[in-house]
């Protein structure tokens, strides 16, 4: 009966748009989407959007949409010949400027940047594989050392992670993609490369409650203002990708662990992306270590896990679907998985609603239930009650569309689009409805309910009720 509590997000691209591709991912366990605006035309994202609000309607289920916005992605300017090969010790000088770099010149067209190194910083080049330290700078420019070297073709992208760059975490680009993205209706944008929390008040000034924010953590100054930043956005992503270009490697596990109780402890979704089974791009099967490291993100209590290259460019997204949703259902089976799963991270806040949620949660605890119900307006109900991981699965009823597809992220939550009930039988009767129509409960399971009394009104959560389905 128990359905599978982590989630599943697939990243669109060409390999997923096939006709009919698209229901086979949802079939085989895709939760949601991810539009990636760092690649593509806005109408190719139009033209997916589209078709996974189509897929939605013919299965009848929510599909939440993220816009994944590409954000201040640095990049090093044109160089003459289309390349420069970087030896070991060599020293280059950096300049900000859009013209074309000659010579042991470097330019990047990024002013805010060049002003902001000092000697000491470090640059990653080309995600990672070349790095350079700046020794000295001048009023312009900056003299730097190559501490490993290799060929740097125009463009490739630059990381520097030991400074915080004075730029806005939303480029002109972003903002107009930001408003492409609103217009179709997608519901979360995710925000690269965040600074820091202004970067999220930023957003949120623009977003509105048009959508969920999504801060991805790739720049070791967000872990450092971690739970800030997590107080303020809607979701958290772990970005291993940029994070692993910015961090040593052996500081990515730490830096997962540390963002997911983050999330966990603040109430907020996470989702654990890059790499999870990259070597599926190409291969028909996965290899251990990555098995191994979505089993991790699952262990460690991961709302949802994400597949990138996998699916929107590789050669077997619907297995990468199918294999990721095997591992999480296998480590859902296992007893330690239940014994390990920290449960009581978020301190309840003196509410109503928290008291309810966490209690609902106790009530599981000590009679056998098959769902929760709540009945949630803007999600936080369903939200409250995920978060204290009770061993049955938890029903968002919803008379909010967008309310039911913003839910597709988070842990353990099935959400359903339900019309306003307005006594205490068409609740009980509406949720037993909706607990046989997703299949998860028998004739005699038992199942609990929370609602707010009088109905219909946002955020008044104070009612519990326990039934038996006939
Ligand atoms: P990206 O973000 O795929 O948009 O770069 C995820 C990451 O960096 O891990
Ligand atoms: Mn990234």
């Amino acid at each position: 009966m128990r359905a599978r509590d982590c989630k599943i997000v697939a990243t669109m691209g060409p390999a997923s748009d096939p006709p009919e591709r698209l229901a086979m991912l949802v079939e085989a366990g895709v939760n949601c989407f991810r539009l990636n605006f760092s690649h593509g035309a806005r109408e190719d994202h139009a033209r997916r959007f589209a078709a996974i609000r189509e897929v939605e309607r013919r299965l009848g289920k929510p599909i939440g949409v993220f816009a994944d916005l590409q954000g201040p992605k640095i990049r090093v300017g044109m160089i003459a010949g289309g390349e420069i090969k970087l030896g070991y010790g060599q020293m280059v000088t950096l300049e900000a400027s859009p013209e074309q770099g000659e010579g042991d010149v470097i330019r990047l067209p990024h002013p805010e940047l060049v002003a902001a190194l000092e000697a000491g910083d470090i640059l990653k080049l080309d995600d990672g594989k070349l790095q350079l330290t700046v020794i000295e700078r001048g009023a312009r420019q900056v003299k730097a050392r190559v501490d490993f070297g290799g060929v740097l073709k125009s463009q490739k992208g630059v990381n520097v992670p030991t400074r915080r760059i004075p730029i806005s975490a939303l480029t002109d680009k972003d903002k107009l993609d930001l408003a492409y993205a609103l217009e179709l209706g997608v519901d979360y944008i995710a925000l690269s490369f965040v600074q820091h929390p202004d970067d999220i008040r930023e957003a949120r000034a623009l977003v509105g409650d048009r959508a969920g924010i999504i801060a991805k953590i790739e720049k070791p100054s967000a872990l450092e203002l971690i739970d800030e930043i997590v107080e303020l956005a809607d979701a958290v992503m772990v970005a291993r990708g940029d994070l692993g270009v910015e961090l040593p490697p052996e500081q990515v596990p730490i830096a997962q662990r540390k963002i997911i109780r983050a999330a966990r402890a603040a109430g907020r979704p996470v989702i654990v992306a890059t790499h999870m089974l990259e070597s599926m791009v190409e291969a028909a099967t996965p290899t251990r270590a990555e098995a191994s490291d979505v089993a991790t993100a699952v262990y460690q209590g991961a709302d949802a896990v994400m597949l990138s290259a996998e699916s929107a460019v590789g050669r077997h997204p619907q297995s990468a679907v199918a294999i990721m949703d095997r591992i999480i259902r296998a480590v859902e089976a296992d007893s330690e998985y239940w014994a390990g799963l920290p449960r009581d991270m978020t301190p309840p806040q003196a509410t109503t609603a928290d008291a309810i949620a966490l209690s609902a949660r106790h009530i599981t605890d000590v009679l056998d239930c098959a769902a929760v119900v709540a009945y949630t307006a803007t999600g936080s109900t369903a939200l409250r009650v995920a978060r204290e991981r009770p061993r049955c699965g938890v029903v968002g009823l919803t008379p909010v569309t967008e309310t039911a597809r913003r839910l597709t992220l988070v842990w353990g939550v099935k959400s359903m689009v339900s019309p306003d009930v307005s006594n205490v039988e068409e609740m009980v009767a509406s949720a037993e409805e909706a607990v046989r129509a997703l299949g998860v409960v028998e004739t005699g399971d038992r199942v609990v309910v929370i609602a707010g009394i009088p109905f219909g009104r946002a955020g008044k959560t104070n009612t519990i009720r326990i039934f038996r389905v006939e």
